[in-house]
């Protein structure tokens, strides 16, 4: 095989936006609701810069309310399928933090995200090391709305992740969160936007 072929590595970035958008936040974010705001500030930009669907997820310190990081779907940006926010957030709090494990010497941290993790991102929660996953919602009202396809995740994904140490907030600002997917259904609506989704057929 000639590898000079393959591909040795990718990358998901932040947009350049995402450091504007940022200029007037504080570092620290006392609140779930403060946390999840700027979760919902961030999808709803993202959408219409093109990067992805409408979604963004923090990593932030339950205790001081310091943001690790931030990330948003970048999936038609970079080209790549697994880019959603919260694969973006945890990632990149990880090589902040310098390792694969957000939970590491007692550490408490939490992923914020806009919605109930679709069926690759549960997984990469599950993995992350994240004490709290802090949710806008669940239910059907995400695919309804924008005609992603979340993927099979199980009726007791919830208490999965308590089984494994993760504790579920949910409803933080939710309908915050349905307002930002409605944005983005009139947004497709008129611009004939990308809904990516698996295929089915
Ligand atoms: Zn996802």
């Amino acid at each position: 095989m000639d590898t000079s072929a393959l591909s040795h590595a990718f990358t998901i970035a932040l947009p350049a936006w995402v450091d504007d958008e940022l200029a007037d936040v504080p570092a620290v974010l006392r609140t779930r609701e403060e946390r999840m705001a700027l979760v919902h500030r961030l999808a709803g930009r993202n959408f219409r810069e093109g990067n992805g669907g409408p979604f963004a997820a923090v990593v932030a310190d339950s205790g001081s309310g310091e943001i690790v990081s931030v990330g948003v779907n970048v999936v038609l940006s970079t080209g790549i399928s697994s880019g959603h926010a919260e694969v973006a957030a945890l990632g990149l709090a990880q090589v902040r933090t310098g390792s694969w494990d957000l939970g590491a010497d007692g550490a408490r941290r939490e992923l914020v995200v806009n919605w109930r993790p679709c069926a690759q991102c549960y997984g990469a929660t599950l993995w992350s090391g994240v004490r709290t996953l802090v949710v806008a919602g669940s239910g059907p009202e995400l695919e309804e709305i924008t005609g992603f396809d979340e993927g099979p995740v199980r009726e007791d994904w919830a208490a999965q992740f308590e089984a494994r140490g993760i504790a579920v907030v949910s409803d933080v600002l939710r309908e915050e969160a349905l307002a930002v997917y409605r944005d983005y259904a009139a947004h497709v609506a008129a611009t004939g936007a990308t809904v990516y989704n698996a295929r089915t057929d």
